[in-house]
């Protein structure tokens, strides 16, 4: 069986060649990005089982989004290939180290044609976990009730659902941000957002007042990314920081959090407790920012077995 399922928009990536203003770049590297293929990557190199769908353009585009994730062993057999419209690309901008810009060439994109009828109830039903992120629902009508669809049929048939809110604050008017995340968290088993977005969504400042926030909803586990210090996790009864691993060298922060979560997913299909999950996710989140790339420097289980030999940041 398939054990971890996600769906969403995956695009074409083109990394400049070069920093500075992109009219002045002849050069880009054609990569793949999207939140969730990351997620489902991560879980697969892990050692689980995982399966990604979406809408692909019935273009070049496409293929090679498809054929990138097929390639890792990641079940693509529910992908869609749509004529209405063409695979989304982005292009980042590396103005400086500190200031990379990104631009997505995604409205109209056969993936925001997504919608509750590319949901095979049989499909999903066999995940121990659907894995879901807060880019999705904005990206369309239908794509937001694919999103809500999705989690309903989850629940019903007793399949964890897994949000990482990923707030998207250039696609997102903030007060529907708000409503329509903060609904699909609270019918969500884990939510693992990034402490700032926590703090956005609920009005709370500490992680505790967040925690307990989502916790009275019903959500089951709670994980705060804290960046390089680590995260936080609460359950009922139990709330813990679990530091970070020292990096010496921040090649690239973006793609951290979808390795965290491919992490503590692939902690909990092992049957581990919270605090052992979490810390898997520490450890891929910083193996991922050592390389350049989302999915580059996800790791295979064995590798992070023997990073984790390695002690934990002291942050006493
Ligand atoms: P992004 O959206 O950029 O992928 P995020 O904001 O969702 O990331 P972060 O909190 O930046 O998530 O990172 C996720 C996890 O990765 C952290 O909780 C931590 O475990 C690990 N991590 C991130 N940055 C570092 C770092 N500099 N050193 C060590 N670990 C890190």
């Amino acid at each position: 069986p398939i054990e971890l399922i996600t769906f969403g928009e995956s695009m074409v990536l083109f990394n400049p060649g070069k920093a500075g203003a992109l009219r002045y770049v002849q050069h880009f590297h054609k990569q793949i990005g999207g939140a969730e293929s990351n997620v489902a990557i991560g879980v697969q190199r892990l050692g689980h089982q995982a399966g990604w769908f979406s809408r692909l353009g019935n273009d070049e585009f496409g293929k090679f989004v498809l054929s990138t994730i097929r390639a890792e062993g990641v079940d693509t057999s529910k992908v869609i290939v749509d004529d209405r419209g063409p695979t989304g690309l982005y292009f980042k901008e590396k103005r400086n180290k500190r200031d990379v810009r990104v631009t997505y060439y995604r409205k109209g994109s056969a993936a925001s044609f997504l919608s509750p009828d590319d949901l095979d109830e049989s499909y999903l039903k066999q995940a121990t976990c659907l894995h879901l992120t807060g880019i999705t629902p904005v990206l369309s009508p239908t794509c937001r009730s694919a999103a809500l669809e999705a989690v309903r049929i989850a629940r019903q048939n007793g399949v964890m659902v897994s949000f990482d809110p990923n707030i998207r604050y250039t696609l997102w008017n903030s007060s529907d941000a708000k409503t329509t995340l903060c609904a699909i968290a609270s019918q969500c088993d884990v939510v693992m957002p990034g402490l700032q977005e926590a703090q956005f969504l609920t009005g709370k400042e500490s992680p505790r007042d967040i925690s307990s926030y989502f916790l009275e909803q019903g959500v089951s586990a709670v994980i705060l990314k804290l960046g390089e210090q680590g995260a936080y996790f609460a359950v009922k009864g139990h709330e813990q920081f679990v530091p970070a691993f020292p990096v010496d060298d921040v090649v690239d922060p973006v793609g951290a959090g979808d390795g965290f979560a491919a992490g503590v997913l692939a902690g909990r299909l092992k049957g581990w407790d919270w605090d052992e999950a979490v810390r898997l996710g520490n450890a891929v989140g910083a193996m991922v920012v050592q390389t350049d790339g989302d999915v580059e420097g996800l790791p295979a289980f064995e590798e992070v077995e023997r990073f984790l030999q390695k002690p934990a940041a002291d942050v006493s």
